[in-house]
């Protein structure tokens, strides 16, 4: 029996799917303008976690996951630029074809964390239709007005706003910064499709003039279309509960009438060093950059599943640091069971399914998981252990099939290689070629070879 936590009712409950054995299920993508961080990457392994749980608890999931490619403002409210018409202007392409880079990185990504890909993969721009018919739709209920800009919920018409976050929408609007538009009825009123400047990059036609839609709507346009009018759990990092998610529910919500999601589930933030990722504080670093500093992706999925989703997880590269060793003696010790010949007793066995399975039930509980692997691979060797352990891996998906002897020499490049290399960028950066080259020799020198990658290098053992 799956217990997950509700952030709607803050309590732990039981899973039980509308559908049988099918579990609907949505979650909010990523907005392809940039590469993803370390920090939406924890969330998609969060979301991956669920799924394999699900998956390994016997029932079948119909997932859906949006790509972001229009409507994403610069705040979440409905200020500033479009992110992809801001991204696309500074590199000089065209939106399509930031959203194509970005979105085939993305999967990239997914693939070396061992992310499964939702069923079904939904890009906005794809869906406009959907969207303005949704929009028409809560005009005619009277949940929608038009203004100069554009057309806006009134959230005056939905008294249960504020549901999810708990937030008294008086307070909330008390604390909001001075308010732009004067045709809005209510401050917290939020844009369902906005009217096109006609230098605006991306507009496609309506019934209101050429325009674009609001971020909120995708999801609600999306899940609807593909999950139909109830399903049984929506996912997402905490920093939508207040306004994405809350929008989200106000929009379907009133369109239905009835409630749309039964369990939503956040998974809380990861800070670096302490604090907030910020591009200003150059500490959003990208799976790629931890390769190029030596480590395996599936140690960054390790670090990640040894904390729990709703905890914050610092990362730190003594941290990450530790999550590699951790993974590659999780790997060395599973070897001598994968090499054994030896039985196991039946009841050992199944102590240990017990408890593994009680872990991940408990609201996936992963760091309990895999301290009961850990104290499995302390047992006498045996090749069912091994095949346990296998089993476990459909949860945790760390690859847990290549484990290998003790490796030579498994440690991670040293720090004093990593600065010449960032100094040799940044040489390169300034055409600095002969300090480039020698960099490049003192790099050899500590017995490492360094390559130019897109982001930045990478080192490799000579
Ligand atoms: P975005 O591409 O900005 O829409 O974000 C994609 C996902 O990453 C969303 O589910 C966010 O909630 C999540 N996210 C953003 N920053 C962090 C962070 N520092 N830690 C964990 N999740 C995050
Ligand atoms: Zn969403």
């Amino acid at each position: 029996m799956l217990k997950v936590y509700n952030t709607l009712t803050r309590q732990k409950e039981e899973l039980c799917p509308l559908k049988g054995n099918t579990v609907t299920m949505y979650s909010c993508g990523p907005t392809v303008y940039n590469y993803a961080h370390i920090g939406n990457l924890r969330t998609y392994v969060f979301m991956d976690m669920l799924r394999r749980v699900l998956r390994y608890d016997g029932y079948k999931i119909k997932g859906v996951m949006n790509i972001t490619d229009v409507g994403h403002l610069l705040s979440d409210g409905d200020d500033g630029e479009d992110k992809m018409a801001k991204a696309a202007k500074e590199q000089k392409k065209s939106p399509q074809e930031i959203a194509a880079y970005y979105t085939d990185v993305f999967f990239k990504d997914f693939a070396r964390l061992n992310i499964g890909r939702p069923e079904v993969i939904a890009k906005a721009t794809d869906h406009i239709d959907e969207m303005i018919a949704y929009v028409q739709d809560l005009l005619q209920k009277g949940y929608a007005y038009e203004t100069s800009d554009g057309i806006y919920f009134d959230i005056g018409k939905f008294p249960a706003y504020g549901k999810l976050s708990r937030l008294n929408l008086d307070d909330q609007i008390a604390g909001a910064r001075v308010e732009v538009n004067a045709e809005k009825r209510h401050p917290a009123d939020f844009a369902l499709w906005k009217k096109a400047e006609k230098n605006h990059i991306m507009q496609w036609p309506s019934p209101w003039g050429m325009g674009y839609p609001g971020w909120h709507i995708e999801c609600s346009a999306m899940s609807r279309k593909y999950l139909g009018v109830t399903f049984d759990i929506h996912t997402g990092g905490v920093d939508h509960i207040p306004v994405h998610h809350e929008n989200e529910i106000a929009q379907s919500e009133a369109r239905e009438g009835c409630r749309t999601v039964n369990v939503w589930m956040h998974g809380e933030f990861m800070l670096v060093d302490g604090g907030k990722m910020s591009k200003s504080l150059g500490n959003t670093y990208t799976i790629d950059q931890l390769h190029a500093r030596g480590y395996d992706p599936l140690a960054f999925r390790y670090f990640c599943l040894n904390a729990h989703y709703r905890k914050k997880l610092n990362f730190t590269f003594e941290g990450m640091d530790a999550a590699q060793t951790a993974y590659d003696r999780l790997l060395e010790a599973l070897y001598k069971h994968k090499q054994s010949a030896e039985d196991c007793d039946e009841s050992v066995l199944q102590s240990y399914k017990d408890r593994f399975d009680a872990a991940v039930n408990d609201d996936l509980n992963l760091p309990l998981a895999l301290g009961v692997l850990w104290t499995m691979t302390k047992e006498k060797p045996s090749h069912k252990l091994y095949a346990l352990a296998l089993e476990f891996d459909k949860v945790l998906g760390l690859n847990l099939h290549t484990a290998h002897p003790p490796k030579e020499d498994d440690a991670p490049v040293p720090a004093e290689a990593i600065a010449l290399a960032e100094q040799r960028l940044a040489a390169r950066k300034n055409k600095d070629w002969a300090e480039s080259d020698r960099l490049r020799d003192a790099i050899a020198a500590l017995g490492y070879t360094v390559a130019d990658t897109k982001e930045g290098f990478s080192l490799h053992k000579k």
